[in-house]
């Protein structure tokens, strides 16, 4: 069902002649992803339990990426692991009908990309580091203090 182009696209025109109740578990898995339009992950894998209720499709997503970071302090890349946890119901009447405005499409595809993407960034730290107690690089001649120790850091202290 998936496609390179709509990874996360899945189709639930069944779910409309099912009872409420039913629900099916889709699974993902994805050594490497690109969430359009900004997003790069690797190890994606993850799952969605979607079940019919009287107002349409609740979607259970639990999503687990690594996202490749810069370290604010030190400016390495390092690999950041994220998970998220979602609930959306997507509605089977008009697109106001929710808070959220998600409703199933006339054709019932639905792709999860925009919100995956959207879950996952709500996770990205907004300064982050390699580490909590990243020592960051010397002001004076730019070296990674994690490595080395350079001359500067002892004047630093006095000062
Ligand atoms: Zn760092
Ligand atoms: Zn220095």
């Amino acid at each position: 069902m998936a496609s390179q182009r709509h990874p996360l696209q899945i189709n639930v025109g069944f779910f409309q002649n099912l009872p409420i109740g039913s629900y099916r578990d889709i699974h993902f898995d994805f050594p490497a992803l690109h969430l359009p339009p900004d997003l790069d992950i690797t190890d994606f894998s993850g799952l969605v339990h979607i079940s019919r209720t009287p107002q349409g499709l609740l979607f259970e997503g639990n999503f687990k990426a690594t996202s490749s970071m810069e370290c604010v302090r030190c400016l390495e890349p390092f690999d950041l692991a994220l998970e998220t946890l979602f609930e959306e119901v997507y509605s089977y009447k008009s697109p106001t009908f929710t808070d959220s405005g998600l409703y199933v499409p006339e054709d019932g595809n639905i792709d999860l990309c925009p919100i995956v993407r959207e879950y996952l960034l709500l996770e990205n730290p907004i300064k982050p580091l390699c580490k909590p107690d990243c020592m960051g690089l010397c002001v004076i001649c730019g070296e990674n203090l994690n490595l080395v120790k350079c001359e500067h850091q002892a004047r630093i202290k006095i000062e």
